[in-house]
């Protein structure tokens, strides 16, 4: 019998409850693996940085592009094999939505030259993979949810298996505030997570920390960097944008609503590299801020176009552009998943796959992906 001061002790601790943490201790209790504790530095889902919002576009141009130009087709095609072993859930999910097939889809278009030979490439290498993207298109209430007016969004949260109500049902202990300050081991292998609030026990620590994991994996600093986003949206316009959901590199990735709210997103560094806006701070900055209005201006040149929100999220990129998922060399029971370049709706499943593989010692379904590994910056 634990003493009343004897540190709490689970098979696993999930630190971070963004998209990455939820899908991960979702796939853990598939795997058998418990109890799991799921800690987040935040007080509310709503709070969490990325805001695990998503257009869930996993099928955009960049995926296949970046795989192809680090790892070579080969080894490219293997990652995207195991991606789509990870994604019945998210397909069943989407098949209970009863979207009209005739619903249109989305389609990628730009103006940028350099950004068309990329969609156009990638579209190649998926038709070659023999890949049907999962969209949900932009006319059904869920697509481009952040888009939504009122405090709807759209997020992993939505996905039945990965809300925080569902993990809660099913014996996942979730505590919120609880920041992680740093990592130990035990003589034994036993995990030591030492909270703002005192010390957690386990056998298995799963980081999905996001932008932040370099303050518990120093040595990851150099190779993990925020990207904030800002968003634009307007009030409804009387006229109508006649073009597709368009992206022109970084700033320009806009898109009307058939409410009639037109809504424009960049990356900031993007945007304006010179603005000094910072890659972390929550804060919407104003030049960039009047950057979108006028650039959503000049496509009505006739309407006063009027802001109704303004919003400010982020997402973790590494330096070569690819996810980090694995374990840590030199400690086969802390496991990282990060960094996900802007793909973590998909790919935090695929993630979740392979490491609950790992822990749980069940026969792998997939072969490990390797290449992803943390290992690779160190
Ligand atoms: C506008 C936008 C659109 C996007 N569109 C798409 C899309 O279409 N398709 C797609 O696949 N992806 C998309 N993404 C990316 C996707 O949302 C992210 O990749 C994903 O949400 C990342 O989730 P995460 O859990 O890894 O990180 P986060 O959501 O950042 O979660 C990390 C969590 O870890 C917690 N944490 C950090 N440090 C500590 C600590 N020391 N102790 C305790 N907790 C800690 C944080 O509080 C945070 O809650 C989009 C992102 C944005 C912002």
């Amino acid at each position: 019998m634990p003493s009343p001061h004897s540190p709490e002790r689970f098979a696993i601790i999930v630190i971070g409850a963004g998209s990455t943490g939820r899908l991960a201790a979702h796939q853990l209790l598939e795997a058998g693996v418990g109890p799991i504790a799921l800690l987040d530095r935040f007080s509310t889902i709503q709070d969490i940085d990325s805001s695990t919002i998503g257009l869930l576009a996993p099928g955009t141009h960049q995926l296949p592009i970046r795989l192809v130009h680090s790892l070579g087709e080969q080894r490219s095609r293997q990652i995207w094999e195991v991606t789509r072993a990870a994604l019945p859930p998210l397909r069943n999910w989407i098949s209970q939505l009863n979207i009209p097939s005739d619903d249109g889809g989305w389609s990628f278009h730009s103006n940028h030259p350099a950004e068309r030979a990329e969609i156009e490439n990638s579209t190649k290498l998926w038709e070659k993979w023999g890949h049907t993207p999962i969209f949900i298109p932009s006319t059904h209430p869920l697509g481009e949810g952040f888009h939504l007016p009122g405090p709807v969004q759209f997020s992993t949260d939505s996905w039945p298996f990965a809300s925080i109500r569902s993990l809660r049902s099913r014996g996942v202990h979730v505590r919120w505030s609880s920041g992680v300050v740093s990592l130990g081991s035990q003589a034994d292998g036993t995990q030591e997570v030492i909270t703002s609030s005192g010390t957690l026990l386990s056998e298995f620590v799963y980081l999905a920390t996001g932008w932040n994991t370099p303050q518990l994996v120093p040595s990851l600093s150099d190779h993990i960097y925020p990207v904030r986003l800002q968003t634009l949206r307007t009030s409804p316009l009387a006229h109508r944008w006649t073009g597709h959901h368009s992206v022109r590199f970084g700033h320009d990735h806009f898109q009307q609503k058939p409410c009639g709210r037109f809504l424009i997103r960049g990356m900031r560094w993007a945007a304006q590299p010179d603005m000094g806006c910072g890659k972390t701070q929550k804060k919407i900055h104003p030049a960039i801020h009047k950057h979108q209005l006028d650039a959503v201006q000049s496509l009505f040149p006739g309407e006063t176009v009027v802001t109704e929100s303004v919003t400010s999220s982020i997402e973790t990129f590494t330096s070569d552009d690819l996810p980090i998922i694995g374990p840590w060399p030199g400690n086969p029971r802390r496991f990282i998943a990060c960094g996900f370049s802007g793909h973590g709706l998909l790919l935090g499943m695929v993630a979740a796959q392979q490491i609950a593989q790992s822990i749980s010692g069940q026969t792998r379904s997939t072969p490990p992906l390797t290449d992803l590994r943390p290992a690779r910056f160190l």
